[in-house]
C-alpha cells in the first residue's frame, strides 16, 4: 500500500449508503446457506463472486434478492451486520448509516422482531467495541405498492427512537418517486428524516420528483441530476447530498468506465456529492476503494478526496455536537499528516 492509499485508508470517513443485505460476503453467504440447510447454486466464494456479472440495475437486483434468502434468522443479521461493520472500521469508517429492507423477510416469515434485534444487537456492539457512530435506515421496496410501504411504516414504529431514516430502493424504471407521495409525507409527518434512490436508471424527472413530491433530505445516486441544469443549481443552492455510489454505477452499467463517471462534473457543479459503497462485495469494494477508484481514473486531487469526506460527515443525520466531533476528527488527522494532506 502506498503512503497516499493508507492515507486515504485511515481518513475518518461516512458511509452513507450501504444496504445490510447486501454486504454479504461470498464466504459469509454460503456459511449462512449451510446453517439454514439450504442449497445455494454455487460452491465455493470463487464461483459465487465469478456470478457478480450484471448488465443492469435488474440483472444485480435477481442475484441480490436470491442472496437475501440466506438471511432467515436473528443471529444471521446480527451476524452480516457486524461483518460489516468490523470492515467499515477498518477501512476508517467513522459514521455508517445502513439501509435494510424488511419486507421481503417478512414475506419469507423472519419476525420483524428477530430482524430489527439482530441488527440493533450488532450496532450497539460495534459501537462499544470500535466507539464506531452507526445508524439505521429502514427501506421500502418501490416495485411494491405505496399501501404496502405505509403497513411497514406502521411495524417499525416500535422502533422508531432507533430508526434515523426512512428511504426507497429497488427496480427504479416504471416506479417513479410521485407513486410515493403519500407514503413519505407520512413518514416525515411522523417525524422521520427521507432519503431516497433516484437518477440512478431513471431520468432527472426522477430527482426533480423526489425533491418536489417526496421532499426527502438527501437523494441516493441521483446522478442523473446533470442532465438538468435548473435542478443541478436548486440542489446545489439547497446543498441537498447525493450519496453516489461510483463502483456501483460501474458494475451495473451506468458508466461504461470509471474515467466517465460524474463526479468530478458533479463537485465542479457545487452538489452536495458523498462517496459511499451500496453493496460493497458485489460492487468490488467498501469507500476506500470507491475513492481510490476515483482518484485513479479521474484523476481527483488529495483536497478533491478530502472534500469528499467532509462532504459525507456534513451530510451525516447526526447532531449538531456530534457532526462538531466527527469534524473535529477529521481536522485532527489532517493536522497530524499535513504533509501527506498538501502533497
Ligand atoms: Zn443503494
Amino acid at each position: 500500500m502506498t503512503d497516499i492509499e493508507s492515507f486515504i485508508r485511515g481518513l475518518p470517513k461516512t458511509d452513507l449508503h450501504m444496504h445490510i443485505e447486501g454486504s454479504i460476503e461470498p464466504q459469509l453467504m454460503l456459511d449462512l446457506a449451510a446453517r439454514n440447510g439450504m442449497k445455494l447454486r454455487w460452491d465455493t466464494a470463487e464461483a459465487l463472486r465469478g456470478a457478480y456479472q450484471f448488465d443492469n440495475l435488474q440483472s444485480f437486483l435477481d442475484l441480490y434478492f436470491e442472496g437475501c434468502k440466506v438471511l432467515v434468522t436473528e443471529g444471521d443479521f446480527r451476524d452480516v451486520t457486524r461483518a460489516y461493520l468490523r470492515r467499515a472500521h477498518e477501512d476508517g469508517v467513522v459514521r455508517a448509516e445502513l439501509f435494510i429492507g424488511p419486507q421481503s423477510f417478512i414475506e419469507r416469515g423472519t419476525p420483524l422482531e428477530a430482524l430489527m434485534s439482530g441488527v440493533l444487537g450488532a450496532m450497539q456492539e460495534a459501537r462499544r467495541e470500535h466507539g464506531l457512530s452507526v445508524g439505521l435506515m429502514i427501506s421500502v421496496h418501490r416495485h411494491r405498492t405505496e399501501a404496502d410501504a405505509m403497513v411497514m411504516l406502521d411495524q417499525i414504529m416500535p422502533w422508531k427512537d432507533q430508526i434515523i431514516a426512512i428511504g426507497m430502493g429497488g427496480a427504479e424504471i416504471g416506479n417513479p418517486p410521485a407513486k410515493f407521495a403519500r407514503f413519505f409525507k407520512a413518514a416525515r409527518d411522523r417525524g422521520f428524516r427521507t432519503t431516497v434512490h433516484a437518477g440512478e436508471e431513471g431520468p432527472a424527472a426522477y430527482v426533480r420528483e423526489a425533491l418536489d413530491l417526496l421532499q426527502v433530505d438527501r437523494i441516493d445516486h441521483g446522478n442523473a441530476c446533470l442532465a438538468d441544469p435548473d435542478l443541478v443549481r436548486e440542489l446545489a443552492m439547497r446543498r441537498i447530498p447525493l450519496t453516489v455510489c461510483p463502483l456501483s454505477n460501474l458494475r451495473l452499467q451506468g458508466v461504461t468506465e470509471m474515467a466517465r463517471h460524474p463526479l468530478k462534473t458533479m463537485m465542479a457543479q457545487g452538489l452536495h456529492v458523498t462517496v459511499n459503497s451500496d453493496d460493497p462485495p458485489y460492487f468490488g469494494g467498501y469507500v476506500t476503494e470507491n475513492l481510490l477508484a476515483c482518484r485513479d481514473a479521474l484523476d481527483l486531487s488529495l483536497q478533491e478526496i478530502v472534500r469528499l469526506v467532509r462532504n459525507g460527515l456534513e451530510a451525516a443525520f447526526v447532531t449538531t455536537e456530534e457532526r462538531e466531533m466527527l469534524l473535529g476528527q477529521l481536522d485532527d488527522y489532517l493536522a497530524r499528516h499535513a504533509g501527506a494532506s498538501m502533497s
